[in-house]
């Protein structure tokens, strides 16, 4: 683990110059609460219920694999700037929270949404993040009702940095579990028209292990394995014969992690394969309305039902991703 000392060392360094030239105290110049988040979702939820009063920052830039992400010096000083540090937990950002430990200002708190969202015993281990690991699958937002979860834990940590805030955090975080109850719905009704037998997920990425079982979709597997490399051939050829003997039409990929190993597998299983799905970039740019955590739900929601035959017109309510995009 030598290669991580020098940027650790560099990092702590940076950090003890900031806070001699800063000064501590909380609130940024324009008097917002500073937070700093990692992905992108994440940076959704919490700009959702902290409003005007907070200025986010997410370290983690969209379309990283945020699993191995290295962060850079720099994001020791939003760190050390930082009222709130906000992660998702389960060993999600192993790196930037060893550097929000070492460089946060003394009584900033480092709020782990996934680890306050459901009991450990309900924690899902899988073919990415096996049991014998010790980490379980940390994805817990791509289940919108999570998501509802993650956000009355932003408010509380929310409230907690800035009492101030505390009647804005809660009404901002009731409205946006109510779009996230209408979201959820709404991916019911979606589900809903795609035939039983035919609600079966295979995905390159394994981030739907709390989404598909709400949903009553059965997760069939995931091709990529737990050190994010590409499977073996022997495996391959293991994933081909299981959704050919699953018969599921469709296998799912994301940008994130473009790989020639799911075209050959949808190829020799006679899937169609989808590129689409999302778990930690949103669609659009920060700044586009659809630059949002129900936007890109409702986007990997509606490429599912329509791969796999059904009807995803109970989605048109949430904004579509823009065109190319
Ligand atoms: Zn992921």
């Amino acid at each position: 683990m030598n290669r991580l000392a020098l940027p650790a060392a560099l990092a702590l360094a940076l950090a003890a110059l900031l806070a001699a030239a800063c000064g501590a105290g909380g609130g940024g110049a324009d008097g917002r609460v500073r937070v700093v988040t990692t992905v992108s979702p994440l940076r959704s939820i919490v700009e959702r219920v902290g409003g005007e009063r907070v200025r986010v920052t997410g370290l983690v830039p969209e379309g990283t694999n945020s699993h191995t992400f290295e962060p850079p010096p720099s994001a020791v000083r939003a760190i050390a700037r930082a009222d709130l540090i906000v992660v998702n937990g389960l060993n999600l950002e192993r790196r930037i929270i060893e550097l929000a430990e070492a460089n946060r200002r003394e009584g900033v708190e480092i709020a782990r949404l996934a680890e306050g969202a459901i009991d450990p015993d309900e924690y899902v281990y899988d073919f990415t993040f096996p049991r014998e690991g010790g980490d379980p699958n940390p994805h817990l937002w791509t289940d919108p009702i999570l998501a509802i979860a993650y956000a009355g834990l932003a408010r509380d940590a929310l409230t907690r940095a800035d009492p101030d805030g505390a009647t804005v955090y809660a009404a901002n975080a009731e409205a946006f579990a109510a779009d996230l109850r209408e979201l959820d719905a709404a991916i019911r009704a979606a589900v809903a028209t795609v035939p039983p037998e035919r609600r079966l997920l295979l995905t390159y990425h394994d981030s739907f292990p709390y989404f598909g079982p709400r949903y009553g979709f059965t997760i069939i597997g995931a091709i990529q394995p737990s050190d994010f490399s590409e499977p073996s051939p022997r495996e391959v050829a293991a994933l081909v014969r299981q959704i050919r003997e699953s018969g599921a039409p469709a296998v799912f990929g994301s940008e994130v992690f473009p790989s020639e190993t799911l075209e050959t597998i949808a190829r020799e299983a006679g899937a169609v394969q989808v590129t689409a799905l999302r778990d930690d970039d949103l669609p659009g740019d920060p700044g586009d309305p659809e630059n949002t955590y129900l936007a890109m739900m409702a986007e990997n929601a509606r490429a599912i039902v329509t791969a796999l035959g059904g009807d995803a017109a109970a989605l048109d309510a949430f904004p579509p991703a823009p065109a190319g995009g």
